[in-house]
């Protein structure tokens, strides 16, 4: 297992600092794990002037997978937007061609008060997002604002070819086989035919999975159905602009940012894994950021890229442990509970390990 970490801005160092020590107690069960460490966002441009340096470029092409803390910082954003952080995560996915990104929204029974809907609706919510990465109306061309009979029109052009769909249908659908065998795919048919042929596409897909059970829903209802009754979903499968709202929307469900961590993988699952959050400047390096979603990365890692699905399992039933015993960062602290700092929480999922 190569692994290139990447610990980026603000409190990447503290959160990534805890997985790692995560992945050094499995090498020393035996695991055959290398890690090498690179630069990313600001620290790199500190370092070299650019987000995303070609070292890093190299290090990340001869790696397995990449585990990345999280980049950007207020004193970044005076730079040219070709020198911004944000840039050095834009380039590595394009780079490794990440195109399927996985996100799920887990909602720990005993954090269900930190949600803004009714414990009943959301406690022990487990869904999974797999959102399109690399295509859509986001890279369409034409795009552009230009003069038509005297007036501006801005255009963007929604594009997906067959292959693009079938293979995140493909990665959707082996997903769900890893988890409850449902799978939701959402588009917007009625009005787009490239949504249209979205369906079509999923549909065909889906013979190959027979064990899978497919459905549809149109993305209006999709973004209500999130808020009405969020548990009736196992995988939701969409394209990059719907998957980019509606992945937004199922995390912010459950009010736990410093929980949530997520994959994105290419064809040969290969993966880069980073919590959602991003490098809370606000709090970096006083010790008090959640290093749980770091971690929970970590799990992903092991069931997506190494298929060690035993290891992921183990790993999230530590972070429940930890829950179950009252431990929290103070982000997700209620009244009666024990908060711990960034190391304290690491040495106690180590603990439950
Ligand atoms: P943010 O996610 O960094 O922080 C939002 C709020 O959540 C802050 O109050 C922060 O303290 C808190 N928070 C975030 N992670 C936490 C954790 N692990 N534990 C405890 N509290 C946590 O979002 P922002 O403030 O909008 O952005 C800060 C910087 O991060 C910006 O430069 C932005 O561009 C960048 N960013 C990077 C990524 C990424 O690297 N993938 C994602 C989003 C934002």
């Amino acid at each position: 297992m190569n692994i290139a970490v990447l610990a980026g801005d603000g409190i990447g160092p503290e959160i990534i600092a805890q997985a790692v020590r995560l992945l050094d107690v499995l090498k020393a069960e035996g695991f055959d794990i290398e890690l090498e460490y690179g630069l990313i966002g600001g620290s790199a441009v500190d370092a070299t002037g650019e987000p995303y340096p070609e070292m890093t470029h190299q290090l990340v092409s001869r790696a397995d997978a990449v585990l990345l803390g999280a980049v950007g910082g207020p004193q970044y954003d005076v730079l040219p937007r070709p020198q911004r952080p944000e840039r050095g995560l834009l380039a590595i996915r394009k780079a490794l061609n990440l195109f399927a990104n996985l996100r799920p929204a887990i909602l720990y029974p005993e954090l269900a008060k930190a949600s803004s809907l009714k414990p009943d609706v959301v406690a022990g919510l487990d869904i999974m997002i797999v959102r399109e990465l690399t295509g859509d109306i986001y890279f369409g061309k034409p795009r552009g604002i230009e003069m038509r009979d005297g007036q501006r029109v801005g255009v963007n052009t929604m594009v997906y070819n067959e292959a693009e769909i079938q293979r995140i249908a493909h990665v959707a659908f082996r997903t769900a086989q890893k988890r409850n065998r449902r799978l939701c795919s959402v588009d917007k048919m009625n009005v787009l035919e490239c949504t249209q042929l979205w369906r079509d596409v999923v549909e065909e897909t889906g013979k190959a999975y027979p064990d899978v059970k497919l459905s549809h829903m149109l993305v209006d209802n999709a973004a209500m159905q999130l808020v009405r009754d969020p548990k009736q979903f196992d995988v939701i499968v969409t394209g990059n602009m719907f998957g980019d709202i509606l992945s937004d929307e199922a995390s912010m469900l459950t009010g736990s940012i410093g929980m949530l961590p997520s994959a994105s993988l290419d064809s040969h699952n290969k993966g880069l894994y980073e919590p959602i959050h991003g490098s809370a400047p606000d709090i970096a390096g006083k010790n008090v950021a959640n290093p749980l979603a770091t971690i929970l990365s970590v799990a992903m890692m092991m069931r997506y890229t190494f298929n060690q699905e035993d290891v992921a399992q183990h790993i999230e039933e530590a972070v429940k442990k930890v829950l179950v015993q009252g431990l929290r960062t103070s982000d997700i602290a209620s009244q009666g509970m024990h908060v711990l700092g960034t190391r304290e929480m690491g040495d106690a999922v180590l603990s439950a390990f």
